[in-house]
């Protein structure tokens, strides 16, 4: 087996086709040489030794120790250098890879090879001590933390051994008065290299490697180390990669871009990452390593004059202080561009005014980005209208409805600090200083910003939790701008303001003290905060010039029809501005909560005979009719599915003591009927209870005053020359003579109001199926019914037997185990539920070809569900109003 591929030179073994052995990086580190880029030459170990490496108890596969060496001489070979030689070191970088980015989760080890042989002809030949020793002391931090640390199992007191020579290196500068590490000489770094050996030695009980090759091996097997490493583990579990999958080693020859005034390194992006303009966008540091422009300590420059911002505007730009490899680094932004097709995310290093590319991979960014990009790219040609459809994520459109800062409220209100803008919105949260805290007080249902210094890739479980990140340092490309980024939150960086005490839990800014727990409103898109909560108002994503044109894209190609669940005509009306094409589904229960008609309804309820009962429930018509006209209007010439009442009826009368008396007074009876009453409706199992048509089997009069009140409405809008389309939806329906025994009230009803208004309505009769047994019997139901809807809420709870309303007490437990692969209420369970419907389909066609079919639980607004949905030839899916938008792109793909 090929373990080993070299590349170097713009000759490559492996290519960007080859991303499952190579990893991501690896495979367009080939790539990028068969494009004749400059890459530092070196060669990349394959993720099927990592694989070998955890099946075979944590060994490497005996040939890999030839094929290394090999490699080895290839690169010296290209470079005229050697891997421990005297006078012509060469040195290598050694970084993880796997199939997908997964930014800074994994070990990285650079300037291995320097040893105290090595050093001295190494001196000699850059005849400067300073980066010299600089770059040894970097070696000895990494290694010491990646490598020997945790091969240890010893946990150095503090805050490991790589805070402890980093605390070193202050004191150091504290007693010389040094400001900037750049204040540093070679004999400073050459001290502090030395006593750092020391201190390895002392506290982690072994000698820091000095020969090369050892250093090589102990990296290498860090870096598979650190596939399994916490941070990592957790990372694959919130992006759902495979564990399996293991990751690559890329060893490089080292480039520096400390090696003095025409040195530099940055990383930039081919489109703007978070507006998707066709700018090139990016940041880079003079004189520094790479690590210094992503850790975020010292603030970075803009890449070029185009981009500057307010911030920004006094630095010095790569364009206009080194134009001629600017210019070079713009042309390989445009070949890169044009070869993968996608925008780049780039990573760069000049040595001594030799540009090298590092890195080249599919560039993480925002939703409203990637639709401005993905429409972009197809007017300019470079991508198909489909592909374009196809690059946006459903869930990235959720981005564009993110909340924003009321912009008259923002006005008023005093600005306590300002940042860069990472990643746009608005978000309001409580201010906590650690990972740990934004997770603990997330799940005890608080809403938290987490505030840090700056992120590293140990805090992502708290980025995830929180509403947003603020960070004092780092740019716009820093760990926590990318993470933020990627996960479409709210995010501010560098801001520069913020002192933070994480003893004391506090934040000052602006002269303020803020106590763990303060409240605080930022602003992602203009890196503005403020104090307080304060309010947001929903996201307009119809303003975004590329949405629209992708949405309309999306419905030219789409099949699936998408309605909304939507029960009030302001909601209705939401939902037509995103996209829906008829309501599939409106509750009836939230009509009754009135002040008005709640009286009537628990009348209804006391009722102990028809005639009283018939008296309460015809109380409510003129309301409910009214309600229908609303939402038929609003939804006018457009389908609406409208379903009786469904819950059971202690829902109505969840009553406090006062409650409770008032209604006895209300209603003239002593305070015990009310009581008893009350304990009468109590149900063991009132999911399973008396609910949906079950209602309106035993109380006819509901079920005759609801389609009384549609018709009417109908009727009359009719009779005012508007197109109305309703469907009246027998809920929970089980057998199909439940079902025949509500349509013939219903019928008899539409009878009595057509001769009434002398007109011939137009109306469906169809039901939910939202039970097994519904299900299994469809092919009955569906000789009776017009339409069917998937009630797959419900429909979950009974095949699983899981209590909708109480999963959250185990499922977090079997997701954790995955007994579940997620939560079945959230995304179709294909193999159970899923099953379930497809039969429910095909039964229901057979006996009635033109019965329509559509899903109205909130399956319908997942794009996974979506997918299912359309393989089943359903006619329509039904979401909420902010989940049309996703709805709308999840059917073209689903088609696509
Ligand atoms: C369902 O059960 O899927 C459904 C849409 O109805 P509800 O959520 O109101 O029970
Ligand atoms: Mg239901």
């Amino acid at each position: 087996m090929k373990y080993v591929y070299c590349f170097g030179d713009g000759k490559a073994e492996g290519s960007a086709e080859m991303k499952n052995t190579l990893g991501g990086k690896g495979a367009n580190l080939a790539e990028m040489n068969h494009l004749n880029i400059p890459v530092p030459p070196g060669f990349t170990i394959t993720t099927e030794v990592c694989s070998h490496y955890y099946d075979n108890n944590q060994r490497l596969p005996e040939t890999l120790d030839g094929d290394v060496k090999t490699a080895i001489e290839k690169t010296e070979e290209i470079m005229g250098l050697k891997f421990g030689d005297v006078e012509n070191p060469l040195l290598l970088s050694i970084r993880s890879g796997a199939r997908q980015s997964m930014p800074g989760m994994m070990e990285t080890v650079l300037n291995v090879g320097l040893t105290s042989k090595t050093i001295p002809g190494l001196i000699k030949k850059t005849d400067n001590p300073r980066f010299v020793y600089d770059a040894y002391r970097r070696l000895i931090m990494m290694y010491a933390d990646v490598v020997m640390e945790k091969a240890s199992g010893i946990e150095v007191a503090g805050d490991g051994i790589r805070h402890k020579l980093e605390s070193l290196i202050e004191n150091h500068k504290k007693t010389n008065q040094y400001a900037n590490d750049t204040d540093l000489s070679g004999e400073d770094w050459k001290h502090l290299s030395e006593r750092f050996l020391e201190i390895i030695e002392k506290d982690l009980g072994a000698s820091f490697p000095d020969d090369p090759m050892e250093q090589l091996w102990g990296a290498i097997k860090a870096v598979f180390q650190s596939w399994n490493g916490d941070r990592a583990i957790n990372y694959r579990q919130i992006e759902n990669i495979p564990h399996e999958w293991g990751t690559a080693v890329n060893i490089q020859t080292m480039v520096f871009g400390n090696m003095g005034e025409n040195s530099a390194t940055g990383v930039a992006f081919t489109r703007n990452p978070a507006t998707g303009e066709n700018q090139f966008f990016g940041e880079w540091l003079i004189n520094a390593q790479g690590e210094d422009v992503v850790a975020g300590l010292r603030t970075p420059n803009p890449l070029n004059e185009g981009t500057k911002t307010e911030g920004t505007k006094n630095l010095p730009s790569l364009e206009s202080t080194m134009p001629k490899t600017y210019s070079e680094l713009n042309e390989i932004r445009n070949i890169l561009e044009k070869h993968y097709n996608d925008m780049q995310d780039i990573e760069f290093t000049i040595q001594e005014g030799k540009l090298w590319m590092l890195q080249t991979r599919v560039g993480k960014r925002n939703g409203s980005a990637a639709i401005k990009m993905a429409v972009d790219m197809a007017n300019e040609g470079m991508i198909e209208k489909n592909t374009a459809l196809l690059r946006v994520r459903p869930n990235q459109i959720d981005e564009l409805l993110h909340p924003m800062l009321d912009p008259d409220l923002e006005q008023k209100s005093t600005v306590i600090g300002e940042g860069l803008p990472a990643g746009p919105g608005g978000a309001t949260g409580r201010i906590v200083f650690t990972a740990d805290d934004a997770e603990t007080w997330n799940k005890n249902g608080e809403k938290v910003i987490l505030v840090r210094d700056e992120t590293s890739p140990e805090d992502v479980h708290g980025m995830h939790a929180s509403q947003a990140i603020l960070t004092s340092k780092g740019g716009m490309t820093s760990h926590a701008a990318l993470v933020a980024r990627g996960w479409g939150k709210c995010c501010i960086v560098g801001c520069s303001d913020l002192q933070i005490d994480t003893e004391k839990k506090e934040l000052i800014i602006d002269e303020k003290i803020l106590p763990e727990g303060s409240w605080i409103t930022m602003n992602g898109t203009t890196g503005k905060i403020y104090l307080d909560q304060l309010e947001l108002i929903d996201a307009d994503p119809t303003s975004h010039k590329e949405y629209k044109v992708l949405m309309n894209w999306a419905d030219e190609v789409r099949k699936l029809k998408i309605r909304t669940n939507a029960d009030s005509p302001d909601d209705a009306k939401q939902a037509i501005e995103f996209g829906a094409e008829g309501i599939g589904l409106c509750r009836t229960e939230h009509m009754f909560f009135d002040d008005s008609r709640i009286l009537a309804i628990r009348k209804m309820i006391f009722a102990d005979n028809e005639s009283d009962r018939r008296n309460a429930v015809m109380e409510l018509l003129p309301y409910q009719k009214e309600d229908f006209k609303g939402i038929l209007t609003a939804m006018e010439g457009l389908p609406v599915t409208i379903r009786l009442l469904d819950p059971p009826l202690h829902e109505f009368m969840t009553l406090s003591e006062d409650q409770e008396l008032d209604l006895a007074n209300g209603l003239g009876v002593g305070i015990e009927t009310v009581k008893n009453r009350i304990t009468a409706l109590h149900e063991l199992n009132p999911m399973l209870g008396h609910r949906g048509c079950r209602l309106g089997i035993a109380y006819p009069e509901i079920t005759e005053m609801q389609a009384t009140a549609i018709l009417e409405a109908a009727a009359e809008l009719t009779k005012d020359g508007l197109t109305v389309l309703p469907e009246i939806m027998i809920p929970l329906v089980g057998t199909v003579s439940e079902y025949v025994d509500q349509e013939r009230i219903v019928k008899t009803v539409s009878k009595r109001i057509n001769k009434k208004h002398d007109v011939e309505l137009k109306f469906m009769v169809g039901t939910m199926i939202e039970l097994p047994r519904a299900c299994l019997t469809a092919d009955e139901i569906a000789e009776k019914a017009e339409f069917f809807s998937f009630g797959t809420n419900d429909l979950t709870q009974t095949t699983f037997g899981f209590s909708r309303d109480d999963i959250g007490s185990f499922l977090p437990d079997y997701l954790e185990r995955n007994i579940l692969p997620g939560d079945p209420f959230q995304s179709i369970d294909v193999n159970g539920v899923g099953k379930l419907l497809s039969m429910a389909v095909e039964l229901g066609r057979n006996s009635n070809k033109n019965i329509k079919i559509g899903i109205c639980g909130e399956h319908g607004g997942d794009p996974a569900s979506i997918n299912f949905c359309r393989e089943n030839g359903l006619d329509y899916v039904s979401c909420s109003p902010f989940r049309v938008p996703i709805a709308r792109l999840a059917a073209a793909q689903a088609e696509l």
